[in-house]
């Protein structure tokens, strides 16, 4: 099997990028499985400290790990949003592929400053795992807003990026380029979209020559979405939108059979709503037709 480094640079040659889907119980990472299992794509699960203090941290590894060899797949995770060292490493140690190190709320050299040290304590555990980290401000929480969080969001500049990448050494970066934690109640049935900055991401990709992971996907316009992976993107987070299936779906099945009390009898549907909007974005990121998708909506 292709190891992650491998998928990234084949999908970046090929201008397709990693799907990525936070999970944080068997409903969401059963639909993610299925959902890139059926179209034979790999896919990276990621898991942040909520999500792993919910769902166990060694427990989360076992099961995607449990995936990987009984189907031999392409499954990977990724600890996703991790704002503390001990985290990281419990995480590379648990088994973990990759660690997003988020110390982008502190001032960029000293976000720099301590990814740089977390790079080399994480390397020494385990010399494959890939350090993401994270320059630019796109706001917290991958829930529902009443409004954007700020009016004007600064974007990451292609000479921030170039040198934190320089001082740090991270495998992977993820830019602030228009993209944003979260969904606005208006994007939920797809009134209005987010918009990426093109250019930007670019501008980055050629200044910083690493991997780059667009977090805050949902709710992104599909259009803009194919244009960033062309630009450069390589990993593409998706987390509202499962969360949004996963609830809208979990809320229907209960009120549809009232009397039912079997989990195995209730949660199917809710796996299929999620994965319907994994295979959806899967199709996109991988540059495969939605078609099919559409003609059955
Ligand atoms: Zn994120």
């Amino acid at each position: 099997m292709q190891t992650l480094t491998e998928i990234l640079q084949h999908n970046q040659a090929r201008r397709v990028a990693l799907g990525h889907f936070n999970v944080s119980d068997l409903v969401l990472l059963k639909a993610v499985f299925e959902a890139a299992r059926g179209l034979r794509v790999p896919v990276l699960v990621g898991a942040s400290e909520g999500e792993r203090e919910f769902a166990g941290t060694q427990q989360v590894a076992a099961l995607v790990r449990s995936l990987r060899e009984e189907f031999d797949y392409p499954i990977f995770l990724n600890a996703d949003h991790t704002h503390s060292l001990s985290s990281a490493i419990e995480a590379v140690k648990a088994g973990f592929d990759t660690v997003v190190f988020d110390l982008s709320s502190l001032p960029i050299d000293e976000n720099a400053r301590q990814t740089r040290e977390a790079v080399e304590a994480l390397k020494a555990i385990n010399p494959a795992v890939l350090v993401e980290g994270e320059i630019g401000d796109i706001g917290t929480g991958s829930s529902i807003h009443d409004e954007a969080p700020r009016t004007a969001q600064p974007l990451t500049t292609a000479a921030e990026a170039r040198q934190f990448v320089t001082e740090t050494r991270v495998d992977v970066l993820a830019p602030a380029v228009g993209n944003m934690h979260g969904m606005l109640k208006s994007m939920i049935d797809g009134e209005t979209k987010k918009h990426l900055h093109i250019d930007r991401i670019a501008a980055i990709k050629q200044a910083s020559g690493v991997f780059l992971t667009l977090h805050g996907g949902s709710g992104t316009d599909d259009e803009d979405f194919r244009k960033a992976i062309a630009a450069g993107v390589n990993i593409v987070h998706i987390n509202t939108e499962l969360r949004v299936a996963w609830s809208h779906g979990l809320v229907q099945a209960l009120v549809q059979h009232p009397d039912e009390v079997v989990p195995y009898k209730i949660l199917p549907p809710v796996v299929e709503a999620v994965k319907k909007v994994a295979a959806s974005r899967l199709r996109l990121f991988n540059g495969k037709s939605n078609v099919a998708q559409a003609s059955v909506q």
